[in-house]
């Protein structure tokens, strides 16, 4: 059974920036306002989250690293939202069978911190009171100890810490009231953006000025395919850098190849050379029109009218980038 549990936490959590999302969307949902990261050799031996968020009880942890159970069940009057919201209790479970995790927490009324350890799902012994201010600190170690072919498939720390590095930013774009800051640990502080920022200004702290200056807002309301939209885009082209494609769904950080594919024939024929620019969008759907068949942690997303919705979007873009040249 173990073993088996490890299979599926491994399909679940396949490199330390899939873990940081999942911990990331803990601490937004716990309301916090600054997250702090703290990595050790790209995440393999440490991977550290501090908030500021409502924490945990005490009596809370027992339960915490248990498959399928969630304390967010109750703000959700509607089962059919909870389970496309992803909200099945499975990230911090399926963390404690590929790893040494250890929770501190402490809530408002809570005195003190308390602090334990998890393995396999099960809390070991009981919490430990320990100092603490309010919040939540998510400690990872030795991710994937038990999994020696995925260890050495991940060779690169520099690699797994350029995907943290990404997951933080687009983070810290979406959600700018919230302060982020990520380190190596010994660090300095290799990204950070302010309490109650602007997603420009993040913008501008993350991907230079170059791009921030070139911002252009995009936003879209569709009545029958109810969706809504939001965004920034450019529609120049940054030959030193990549392109840039952010996109968030319902306030997810996903994949979404086919909606990616579209802006990337948009921007070729607008920017025929090489189409290096930036692309942040932020979808809002129907929650039941999401595909609930896609197990919630899978970064790439099925939604309903996939393709109308995309050829939509893609039509807007290209009237948006062609309308900006005037
Ligand atoms: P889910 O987010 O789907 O509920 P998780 O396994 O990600 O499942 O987390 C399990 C539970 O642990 C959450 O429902 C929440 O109650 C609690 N939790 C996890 N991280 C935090 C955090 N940073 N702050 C407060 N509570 C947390
Ligand atoms: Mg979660």
């Amino acid at each position: 059974v173990e073993v088996i549990n490890r299979i599926a936490a491994g399909e679940i959590i396949q490199r330390p920036a899939n873990a940081l999302k999942e911990l990331i969307e803990n601490s937004l949902d716990a309301k916090s306002t600054n997250i702090q990261i703290t990595v050790k050799n790209g995440g393999l031996k440490l991977l550290q989250i501090q908030d500021n968020g409502t924490g945990i009880r005490k009596e809370d942890f027992e339960i915490l690293c248990e498959r399928f159970t969630t304390s967010k069940l109750r703000e959700f009057e509607d089962l059919h939202k909870l389970i496309t919201y992803g909200f099945r209790g499975e990230a911090l479970a399926s963390i404690s069978h590929i790893a040494h995790l250890t929770v501190t927490s402490k809530t408002k009324n809570d005195i003190c911190a308390y602090q334990a350890s998890f393995v396999d799902g099960k809390l070991q012994g009981v919490p430990k009171p320990t100092a603490g201010n309010q919040g939540t600190i998510i400690t990872v170690e030795d991710l994937f100890y038990n999994m020696t072919v995925r260890k050495k498939a991940l060779r690169s720390p520099a690699e797994e810490y350029q995907k943290i590095s990404e997951v933080v930013c687009k983070y810290a774009i979406h959600n700018s009231s919230v302060g982020f800051a990520l380190k190596k640990s010994g660090g300095n502080n290799d990204v950070r953006t302010p309490v109650n920022s602007t997603q420009i200004e993040n913008i501008k702290i993350i991907y230079g000025n170059a791009i921030a200056r070139e911002l252009i807002e995009f936003s879209l309301t569709n009545e029958p395919f109810k969706f809504k939209l939001k965004g920034f885009i450019t529609n120049v082209n940054y030959s030193t850098k990549k392109f840039q494609f952010l996109l968030f769904i319902n306030n997810r950080l996903v994949d979404c190849h086919g909606l990616k594919k579209c802006i990337d024939q948009v921007y070729s024929t607008y920017l025929p050379n090489n189409a290096h620019s930036f692309v942040y969008l932020s979808l809002e759907l129907d929650p039941g029109d999401l595909d609930v068949n896609i197990h919630p942690t899978k970064h790439e997303v099925r939604f309903l009218n996939e393709d109308q919705i995309i050829e939509t979007i893609a039509t807007a873009l290209e009237t948006k980038l062609l309308g900006s040249n005037n």
